[in-house]
């Protein structure tokens, strides 16, 4: 078994076996890309480690040897030579990118003896030292896990009692002095003196690396990001090049487009007579890359050339790291880059039209929950804000409120029309009905599967979660975020999409589609053979939903036009009614009032289809609590239609059928509406008519005559008439029901229901909170299509439905139409058509165009 490969050399495996950053080494070295020398040694020493109970694997040592033995021929130094010295760096690399896995080391191979040599033949002392006081300082931190603060504070002391400011105003004796602090600091904290021997150094430093894929910082990284724990890290090592030997040195970090606009041209920052990390730690303020074009001109120009190479191999933007020596360019690192959604369209759409990539790649590389960022309201892109504190982006969306403590205060204040957010140090169970009444919702421990975000998400709520810059104290009615000390009350705004937050409100602009986002947008919809439809109940909503390009409504609801105000009294009036020719006389009062609704739709929807499901909740939904009842007899009729489980009681076609009036009002009204809007703009609506919660062919049987009856009263309108399908037996009677459906619209939110035996009011923030934070569940059954259960059935009722009726019709307008994951398996079992929420469309135009690739 072999453990190491040099980078110039052919290895059996990728980016499992090298780990990211070696991959990315190997292949920029076989590209010819100015790369130092070096070697990885592969995840599999580290899983070989590992289950060893942590004993290097025989042979490895011996290994790392030989190839040290071709990097000192390679670099024509030796390691440990006390007149010139071969130095490396040590870094960890996992397959997938993971922050809290062990920090670099750097100038490995240094000790008191070759530091001088060093000195000595670079001519250069105040270089060497400052190399030798940062090896101690990390190969410390690192490898002997020595508190930080320590040396931090040593170098502190030093500058003020030379009365300096900069690391760099420190002179080759300053830095000497230092050398000799940190390794007794080294001494105090370990225990004996810090190694000598640079084969020694660099055996323990490659098994700290190891020891760091346990640490409890990457654990925890991995169980947020479901990240495997058994895939271990590679360890990289490689030739030191140096930033720090001068005016003509520097180091730096570079993406090849702007990772939050996505615009073509270099990115990034830089550091003259720098090293390593220098640029992020935040010591010195690094300066923006362009200005490397006046300091190191043919460093610049090599580093445009480099970047353009790398983006033309890996065909996608390029996150690198780079160190520029007395003048030569290294590249240190490459890998594809993070983006914002935005810049991850435009980066898509301009890479196509460069021909870089095609169509269908750029198309695939969107990922839709990420467009999710921009279909929410969003902080004004070109407003200046300062960002107080950053926490996880746990639920999209941005809003600004109140800040509130406690979720009752939350409640009570959200229901009487104020914006507040809810901040905590985490939220439970128990503060559900304040996050409802909450605009959004910041806390300061968990992560993105804490409860706040789990909840935040199912609602649609922005939520900031895993906020470290924030502390309470509820008993003051103190917050400190960031820098910032408030009360509650204050304003805030935070952004769920990226986890900023904001001290005071910021304008916030609502979702819009660009162009770029259009464009890829127009070129999924080249791709896809689903349809896309929206669920919308009012023409405003229709509206919207052509906006965003839908193609049809899959689902409007015909409940919400008996709520508004002006028309439920007439709606109470209709349900009290004692006899037959009363309840007539209600229903005649509102059959012009959803004619009129249903024209606005029909219009707004112009030449899709319009599916129009009839009336579906349980009576009493329309009449008020008893106690605020405004008669005996209304209360007696609450008494009535009291259900002890009104989800499985009386509703839907089992409500039409007992009142078949209501739906004839209904049937009638939408003929009326069809007729007359045909009549006015000369194009007859694709009218389709469905009826709920059918579960056995006989119900559906009885509705239809129903609706050819009433329909064959008015003047004559083309119609379709068909079911939903959201109870196990309609999905396994698909067979009978499709002799008397046309359509069939699987209503998932319900079936998930039945399926479950779950009542969605009693799961969410209860139980299957509780089942999602301790693991049972994965996915909210409501969010995500549970594709084995629900999804068993689905395919059930799609082949008996369709082996009675070969061209059924067949969608889902449940809310899992709008999640990516459910599109595509919708998709794959053949329906039609999806429809979602307006806002959700353009997610399910992309999602559904990915499932065809
Ligand atoms: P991370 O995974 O945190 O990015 P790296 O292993 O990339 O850690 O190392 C961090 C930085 O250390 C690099 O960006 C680079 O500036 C510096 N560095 C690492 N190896 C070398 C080297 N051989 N020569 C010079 N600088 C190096
Ligand atoms: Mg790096
Ligand atoms: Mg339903």
């Amino acid at each position: 078994m072999r453990y190491v490969y040099d980078y110039d050399e052919e290895a059996p495996g990728g980016r499992e076996l090298l780990g990211g950053k070696g991959v990315g080494l190997a292949e920029m070295t076989a590209l010819g890309v100015p790369v130092p020398a070096g070697f990885t040694i592969t995840t599999d020493a580290c899983r070989a480690y590992m289950a060893n109970g942590k004993q290097v694997p025989e042979g490895l040592d011996e290994e790392v040897g030989e190839h040290i033995a071709r990097l000192e021929r390679v670099a024509g130094k030796r390691f440990g030579d006390p007149a010139d010295p071969l130095l490396v760096s040590v870094r960890s690399g996992a397959a997938v990118s993971m922050p809290g896995m062990m920090d670099t080391i750097l100038n490995l191979g240094l000790n008191d003896v070759s530091v001088e040599g060093q000195a000595a033949s670079t001519g250069n002392p105040r270089f060497a030292y400052d190399s030798y006081r940062r090896l101690i300082q990390m190969y410390g931190e690192v490898v002997d896990g020595v508190d930080a603060h320590r040396f931090e504070s040593a170098l502190s002391s030093l500058k003020a009692a030379r009365g300096v400011a900069n690391d760099l105003d420190l002179g080759a004796e300053d830095l000497r002095e230092l050398i000799r602090t940190f390794q007794r600091i080294y001494e105090e904290e370990v225990g004996y003196g810090f190694p000598q021997d640079p084969r020694e150094q660099l055996r323990r430093a490659y098994r700290a690396v190891f020891d760091s894929w346990d640490a409890p910082r990457a654990q925890v990284y991995r169980r947020t990001y479901e990240i495997a724990d058994d895939i271990g890290t590679a360890v990289n090592v490689v030739q030191m090049v140096f930033g720090n030997k001068g005016e003509s040195s520097g180091t730096g970090v570079c993406f090849t487009r702007d990772p939050s606009t996505g615009e073509a041209g270099l990115y990034g920052e830089f550091l003259v007579n720098a090293q390593g990390e220098d640029v992020v730690a935040g010591i010195r303020t690094p300066e923006p890359i362009e200005r490397m074009r006046e300091r190191l001109p043919e460093a610049y120009a090599e580093l445009v050339r480099t970047l353009e190479r790398l983006e033309q191999h890996y065909r996608d933007m390029q996150d690198i790291e780079f160190t520029v020596e007395e003048g030569t360019l290294f590249l240190l690192q490459t890998r594809t880059g993070k983006r914002t959604a935005a810049a991850a369209l435009r980066i898509a759409v301009e890479m196509a039209e460069e021909g870089l990539i095609t169509r269908e790649e750029a198309v695939a590389r969107i990922d839709p929950g990420q467009l999710d960022q921009l279909l929410h309201p969003m902080i004004d892109p070109t407003a200046e804000i300062e960002v107080a504190a950053q926490g996880l982006n746990a639920s999209p969306g941005a809003a600004s409120g109140q800040i509130v403590l406690d979720a009752d205060t939350a409640e009570e204040r959200g229901k009487a029309g104020d914006d507040v957010i809810l901040v905590r140090w985490e939220t439970t169970p128990d503060d559900i009905h304040g996050l409802i009444q909450a605009r959004g919702v910041l806390t300061a421990h968990g992560g993105m599967t804490s409860h706040a975000a789990v909840v935040a998400r199912g609602m649609g709520r922005p939520c900031v979660a895993g906020c470290e810059g924030l502390s309470i104290d509820a008993a003051a009615g103190t917050v400190t975020i960031g820098e910032h000390e408030l009360r509650a009350g204050d304003v805030i705004t935070i952004d769920g999409g990226t986890g900023r937050v904001i001290v005071g409100p910021v304008r916030l602009v609502p979702p819009a589609i660009d162009e770029n986002f259009g464009t890829i947008l127009g070129w999924a919809d080249a791709l896809r053979r689903l349809r896309v439809r929206a669920n919308a109940d009012t023409p405003e909503d229709a509206a919207k939903a052509r906006e965003f390009g839908a193609e049809g409504i899959g689902l409007c609801r015909t409940e919400h036009m008996f709520m508004a105000p002006d028309r439920l009294p007439v709606v109470q009036e209709m349900i009290m009614a004692a006899t037959e020719e009363a309840r007539r006389a209600a229903l005649d009062r509102l059959l012009p009032v959803q004619q009129a609704d249903f024209e606005g739709i029909f219009e707004a929807m112009a030449g899709f289809p319009v599916t129009i499901r009839l009336l579906d909740p349980p009576l009493h939904e329309f009449l008020p609590d008893p106690e605020e009842a405004s008669s005996d007899a209304m209360r007696a009729r609450i008494a009535q239609l009291h259900e002890s489980n009104p989800m499985l009681g009386t509703r839907g076609c089992r409500l039409g059928l007992q009142h078949p009036e209501i739906y004839e009002m209904q049937v009638r009204a939408i003929v009326r509406a069809a007729r007359a809007v045909a009549e006015r703009t000369g194009a007859a609506p694709l009218v389709e008519i469905m009826h709920p919660l059918v579960g056995f062919g006989e119900e559906l049987r009885r509705l239809r005559d129903l609706t050819d009856r009433v329909a064959a009263e008015e003047p004559s309108v083309e119609y379709r008439c068909g079911t939903m399908i959201e109870l196990p037996r309609a999905c396994i009677r698909a067979d009978e029901i499709a002799e008397v459906a046309d359509f069939c619209s699987f209503g998932t939110n319900d079936l998930t229901q039945t399926t479950m035996g779950f009542s969605r009011d009693d799961a969410e923030g209860k139980f299957l909170t509780f089942y999602l934070e301790h693991g049972i569940l994965e996915r909210n059954p409501f969010e995500v299509l549970d594709q084995e259960g629900v999804g068993e059935l689905m395919k059930i009722a799609v082949a008996r439905g369709r082996g009675t009726k070969a061209d059924l019709k067949m969608g889902i307008c449940g809310e899992h139409g709008g999640e990516p994951r459910s599109v595509a398996f919708c998709h794959r079992i053949g329906l039609d058509y999806v429809s979602c929420s307006p806002y959700r469309v353009p997610l399910a135009r992309l999602a559904a165009a990915q499932a065809a690739l």
